[in-house]
């Protein structure tokens, strides 16, 4: 428990509220709610990225679960859809594409280091926004228990992929539901209910945390370059943008090589307007 130490939770506000406004939102998160938040990834065992489709952690987080599945953290990966829908070649089936791209998941996976991979089967396209869902993901949630869950951001205003908003919508609401006791999971009844401490969002405008991932690009762009499905035909292309990209985060992150996501305190998905802020 955060100690205020000799000045009153008043006092502290009140000095907050006297920062610019790029420093007083974290300063409240790390004075009242988090004093942790800092050190999230340090502090976090298990950890939990969901997935809309193969190879999404990769391309958004790829290098930051590396990084902590180096760190002896245990790392799973969700993945809500099949991936039949992802090619542009008519030739080759929806089951035989989802077949293949399971392989290029679970091998892709190792490099990164990731334990388990856990698959919904939802058909690619078709990741509803509904209860039914929801549901699971609470189940899922309290049964492996993990202290961060990465999701797409679904409030990218600009990304048009249904299921990545449904997908990063439901995995915030699940974060909420999963603590309540009185929320049944109805596939495990008598589930213990599980407090997620933090969300973090890739593929996000927003980002407010920034990973150093220099030791772990190589990780990244192998385990991304075993989806062959995905990235044979454009691999160079892919590549440059990835490191375009790292190499953008890692100037914020005065490194070489970094990921940016969005890193959110569960306490803040809910009537909390200044989470935006912080
Ligand atoms: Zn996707």
């Amino acid at each position: 428990m955060f100690s205020l130490g000799a000045l009153s939770l008043y006092d502290v506000l009140r000095e907050i509220i006297e920062l610019p406004e790029s420093e007083a939102y974290r300063e409240l998160v790390k004075k009242v709610i988090d004093p942790g938040f800092d050190k999230a990834l340090d502090k976090v065992e298990r950890v939990l990225c969901v997935s809309p489709h193969p190879n999404d952690c990769e391309l958004g987080v790829g290098g930051t679960l590396a990084s902590l599945a180096g760190k002896g953290k245990e790392v799973k990966l969700l993945v809500v859809s099949d991936g039949s829908l992802g090619t542009l070649d008519s030739s080759i089936s929806p089951e035989k594409l989802s077949e293949i791209r399971y392989r290029e998941q679970v091998d892709a996976s190792k490099v990164l280091g990731v334990k388990e991979v856990l698959w919904l089967g939802y058909s690619d396209g078709r990741v509803p926004y509904n209860n039914e869902l929801r549901n699971k993901l609470v189940c899922l949630f309290r049964s492996l228990k993990p202290d961060i869950i990465f999701a797409p951001d679904p409030w990218c205003p600009y990304e048009g992929h249904p299921d990545h908003r449904n997908v990063g919508l439901l995995t915030a609401e699940a974060i909420i539901f999963s603590p309540l006791p009185h929320y049944g999971c109805s596939e495990a009844p008598d589930s213990e209910s599980w407090f997620v401490s933090y969300l973090a969002l890739y593929n996000t405008p927003r980002p407010n945390a920034f990973n150093n991932i220099t030791s772990f690009i190589e990780a990244k762009l192998n385990a991304l370059r075993l989806h062959k499905t995905q990235f044979e035909h454009n691999w160079e292309h892919i590549k440059s943008l990835i490191l375009f990209s790292a190499a953008f985060y890692g100037r914020k992150a005065s490194t070489i090589y970094a990921e940016a996501f969005k890193l959110l305190p569960a306490q803040l998905l809910h009537a909390f307007p200044l989470a935006e802020k912080i």
